[in-house]
């Protein structure tokens, strides 16, 4: 614990995962786009930092846990980015969801400088990173991973390696959030078919969510999907149109035709094109209620 870990990006996932580094004893240097999101942070006695160089030190480790691929890499490698600061024998822990193309770029830019680069993906909503119960995707060169893992470890529940390249978590990554939208488009289906033949939709997702489909997607999204209650926002939808588009890229990079994720893609984008993007992203389950001619209630 003696080294002082850059931390970048407070968002909904970020602060609640920089909060507990810095309750298990570790020195943070935080930075945030929008400063007054480092706040409570500063008056619970974390450094908050003016620019994202500062949240670095040299052959230091700097966590990212920001929105997406472009701030990623304005974060590390635009006008004030960490990079150079951080240089030889530093780590950069990526936690972002983002394309695999990305780390790619990001890796090579990296190693030029002697950093290594590490793919640290999470599944977990945000009370879930408040609980330390995330899932952690790993991947990037081993040396660098036994000298994270005490971090990693004080955010989360479980870590799963899969192995030196660093792109493996992130494909790991997308293939989950595919598997949770594509859960969220069958329930929608599933609870719009109940509703309109007379059924409690709520009744039918607590049911499946006890029995045959007892996990936390089905028991979580479920409750929210049946319910409508898509406000506020856990996972806004504009971020889960960027993965399912991130998806996209993947299976044609793969060549692994995924007909179903185009379908997801395009609810995302036309609740976008609706005004919804700072939903949840379970709110696609709207569109399905309106496709059937449902008023959904309580509200868009
Ligand atoms: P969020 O609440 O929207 O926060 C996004 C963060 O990125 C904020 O700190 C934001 O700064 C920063 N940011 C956005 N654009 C930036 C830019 N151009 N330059 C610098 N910083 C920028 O999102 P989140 O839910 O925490 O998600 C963060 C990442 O985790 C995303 O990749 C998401 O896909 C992934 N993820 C989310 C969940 C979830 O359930 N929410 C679960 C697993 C993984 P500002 O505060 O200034 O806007």
């Amino acid at each position: 614990m003696s080294e002082t870990i850059g931390f970048i990006g407070l968002g909904q996932m970020g602060a609640p995962m920089a909060r507990n580094l810095a309750q298990a004893g570790f020195a943070l240097r935080v930075w945030n786009r929008s400063p007054d999101k480092a706040l409570a942070l500063q008056q619970e006695g974390v450094v908050v930092v003016k620019r994202p160089a500062d949240a670095a030190t040299p052959g230091g480790i700097v966590i990212t846990m920001v929105a997406d691929d472009a701030a990623l890499k304005e974060v590390a490698f635009g006008e004030d980015g960490f990079a150079e600061v951080l240089g030889a024998n530093g780590i950069h822990v990526s936690m972002s969801t983002i394309a695999p193309a990305t780390t790619r770029e990001l890796a090579t830019r990296h190693g030029k400088l002697g950093t290594a680069y590490l793919s640290a993906p999470v599944f977990g909503r945000p009370p879930v990173a408040v609980e330390r119960k995330l899932w952690i995707c790993l991947a990037g060169a081993g040396g660098a991973k036994a000298r994270v893992t005490p971090l990693l470890k004080a955010m989360s529940q479980g870590i799963y390696d899969y192995g030196e390249d660093a792109e493996a978590a992130n494909v790991v990554k997308l293939a989950g959030n595919f598997m949770i939208a594509a859960a969220s488009e069958a329930m929608a289906e599933a609870y719009t078919l109940a509703q309109k033949a007379g059924v409690d939709r709520v009744a039918v997702a607590k049911m499946f969510g006890e029995t045959l489909f007892a996990c936390p997607v089905y028991q979580n999204y479920g409750k929210q999907i049946a319910a409508f209650s898509f406000e506020p926002a856990l996972f806004r939808l504009a971020l889960g149109l960027k993965d399912l588009n991130l998806v996209l890229g993947a299976s044609q990079e793969n060549q692994a035709p995924m007909p179903f994720a185009s379908l997801l893609r395009d609810r995302l984008l036309s609740s976008v094109a609706k005004g919804r993007s700072e939903i949840d992203w379970t709110g696609i389950g709207l569109a399905v209620a309106e496709d059937a001619g449902i008023e959904p209630e309580p509200s868009r």
